[in-house]
């Protein structure tokens, strides 16, 4: 019998992004570096109704500074399909299905962190989107694994292992979107956390300055 193709992989990597920071790159680099894909696909969510009041940085800025962020690296591009989608909040097990469609060429992979994978019971369908798709969870400082008994209750024996099965076991990177936030409204120094075009793109446009 002829052996079935073997897809390349994309890792699908969904966030705010408000602002991207060297913990996401460093997350994308590292899933290229450790062949864990072929390809990164960086999705900024759009703005939740209850955040319109001017608390995010605005999707055309979040987008704006996702693309400079990946400008030099080849592997690592960006989507902007749930800020052209209409009906907001787009969910993420939609966006995988739309992307599954696209791309069904590719064996999609959902990247997270781990403090998602704590929060995935809550979200829409959740049961679905982890019985359908694969994922990828990158550890992160302060939050310990799930239990298989945390999950089973959710997801079932057989995904919860699948999903203690996707966590990948690479450095920790002690960097957040809300810490650029903070750092920025303090009037310290981004160095180190985010990449010098995002600084150079923060201080231009004014963003953060005044985040509680
Ligand atoms: P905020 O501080 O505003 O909550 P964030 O730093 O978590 O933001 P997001 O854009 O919301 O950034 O995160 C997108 C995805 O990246 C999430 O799955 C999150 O868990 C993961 N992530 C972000 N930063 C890290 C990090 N330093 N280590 C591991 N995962 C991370």
């Amino acid at each position: 019998m002829p052996e079935r193709p073997v897809k390349p992989r994309l890792a699908v990597f969904g966030g705010s992004f408000d602002p991207v920071h060297n913990g996401h790159l460093f997350i994308a680099g590292s899933l290229l570096r450790q062949k864990l894909t072929e390809e990164v696909l960086l999705v900024p969510a759009g703005t939740p109704p209850h955040k319109q009041e001017g608390l995010m940085a605005s999707p055309e800025h979040r987008l704006a500074m996702l693309k400079l962020a990946v400008e030099e690296y080849p592997g690592i591009s960006v989507s902007d399909i749930e800020l052209a989608q209409e009906s907001m909040p787009a969910y993420t097990i939609n966006t995988l299905e739309t992307l599954t469609r696209l791309f069904r060429d590719s064996d999609i992979h959902f990247v997270i962190g781990m403090d998602s994978l704590l929060d995935i019971p809550n979200w829409h369908r959740a049961g679905e989107l982890v019985n359908r798709h694969s994922f990828l969870v990158y550890p992160r400082p302060g939050f310990e694994p799930p239990s298989p008994a945390m999950l089973a209750p959710h997801f079932g024996p057989r995904n919860a292992e699948k999903l203690r099965r996707s966590i990948i076991n690479l450095p920790e990177m002690p960097v957040s979107a809300t810490m650029i936030r903070e750092t920025v409204s303090q009037r310290q120094s981004l160095c180190g956390l985010v990449c010098d075009s995002v600084a150079r793109y923060i201080r231009e446009h004014k963003l953060y300055q005044d985040h509680e």
